[in-house]
């Protein structure tokens, strides 16, 4: 008699529902629960919510709940069907737990907020939950959050690829610059890898889309004019990705030509590798002093050098058309070095160009907030746990979709 006031009031039980009997298992450090309702209780239709008189009971289930005094605490029920005049029998919506879960509100919400601080393994040892259990919690969370997420307006996008476990296995990211959170994860970064995305929004949310920042990478370009309202306004080639390609140049360059040097003798660009691929704010005062040398040396890689540490001023214009004008110049420089590298970038820029030039108006890159980053950069340390792809991508939304995830309410 004590034991079930003192469980009803732990477990917050409310009319029509009481407790029925606990039962002890000393053995196992479990308490089993089992739960019972008033007869002449009324039960809304979950579809109607119409109040209607009890048709019958499911068969019992069972539903882990927080422990109570260290044991495993399992309440036991039989859910009612209600009987409504419109919709027939229908499972009446239990106040303890959702529908599809085999745990209490409660305990999931317990799992959520450790899952958020801890790994899955340790997560699930501490609370005696199998890989198969924490990722239907994870699942659920992600589900839950991602239906309550508003249609609100999104104005800068960024689209990243991010490999995972294996080279050459992908996702494709959608990150909303604005709130630092990531929006769709995508298989692959094929053309289909983004479609899906545009899928996900109205109408209202794609006609305030402003800005989207991108990898030179044409599968995504293909997806975004397919769907995207005068995509070609809108799409952004990341400034650090062109970077990348201005550096991968110069450092075919300097290879080449150590190669040659070292031929006959000549260390000059040995051990200079990280020097030509530092960013020059990056530099000491001294190293940069020590660098000069090299940099304003004769050297080919020094030529390539400078044609990348030019080409970013681009960047720094206000004006298209002025931006327009030192790019010409720029790309009549880099055909004439000869240098095969960075002829066949500036062929590159100067077919991307317009998407280029959109940085001077949207002024967004593909880099996302510090606290965002590290985020994910977590999650696919810890891939290794993770026994499958799509397990993965539910802990990409699950840490990094800023979504409101807590059951029940
Ligand atoms: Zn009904």
């Amino acid at each position: 008699m004590q034991d079930r006031e003192l469980y009803r009031r732990i477990l917050g039980v409310e009319s029509p529902w009481k407790v029925e009997r606990v039962e002890l298992s000393l053995a196992e450090s479990e308490v089993h629960v089992f739960l019972e309702h008033e007869e002449q209780a009324r039960w809304p239709c979950p579809e109607c919510h119409v109040e209607c008189a009890l048709h019958d009971h499911q068969p019992e289930r069972r539903w882990r709940h927080l422990d109570t005094c260290q044991y495993r605490t399992i309440l036991h029920a039989r859910p009612p069907r209600s009987d409504c005049p419109e919709h027939g029998p229908r499972v009446v919506k239990l106040p303890w737990a959702e529908r599809s879960s085999r745990f209490t509100e409660l305990f999931e919400a317990l799992a959520i907020s450790w899952l958020k601080q801890a790994s899955q393994q340790g997560v699930g040892e501490l609370l005696g939950l199998s890989w198969d259990e924490i990722h239907g919690i994870l699942e659920r969370a992600v589900q839950r959050g991602l239906a309550r997420r508003k249609a609100e307006p999104v104005a800068r996008l960024g689209v990243d690829e991010k490999s995972f476990r294996k080279r050459h296995r992908y996702l494709t990211i959608v990150n909303d610059l604005d709130r630092s959170r990531v929006l769709y994860v995508g298989e692959g970064r094929r053309k289909a890898s983004l479609d899906g995305f545009w899928e996900t929004l109205s109408e209202e949310q794609l006609s305030r889309i402003e800005a989207l920042a991108m990898d030179m990478w044409d599968p995504y370009v293909a997806s975004t004019r397919e769907h995207l309202p005068k995509a070609d306004t809108k799409i952004v080639y990341d400034k650090y990705h062109i970077a990348a390609h201005l550096s991968k140049a110069v450092d075919q360059v300097r290879r080449a030509e150590n190669k040659r040097l070292r031929a006959s003798g000549d260390e000059r660009l040995t051990g200079t590798k990280y020097a030509w691929l530092r960013h020059p704010a990056s530099f000491s005062e001294q190293a940069w002093r020590e660098f000069r040398a090299l940099r304003e040396s004769d050297l080919k890689t020094a030529r390539a050098w400078a044609l990348k540490d030019t080409a970013m001023r681009l960047f720094d214009y206000r004006r298209a058309s002025a931006a327009r004008a030192f790019f010409e110049l720029w790309r009549g420089w880099a055909v004439r070095s000869r240098l095969a590298p960075m002829v066949a970038v500036a062929r590159m820029l100067t077919a991307r160009i317009e998407n280029i030039l959109t940085y001077l108006k949207h002024r967004i890159t593909n880099a996302v907030s510090e606290g965002l980053n590290s985020k994910i950069q977590w999650v696919k340390a810890t891939a290794r746990g993770f026994r499958n792809r799509q397990n993965f991508i539910h802990a990409v939304y699950f840490h990094c979709g800023d979504l409101d995830m807590t059951p029940g309410h």
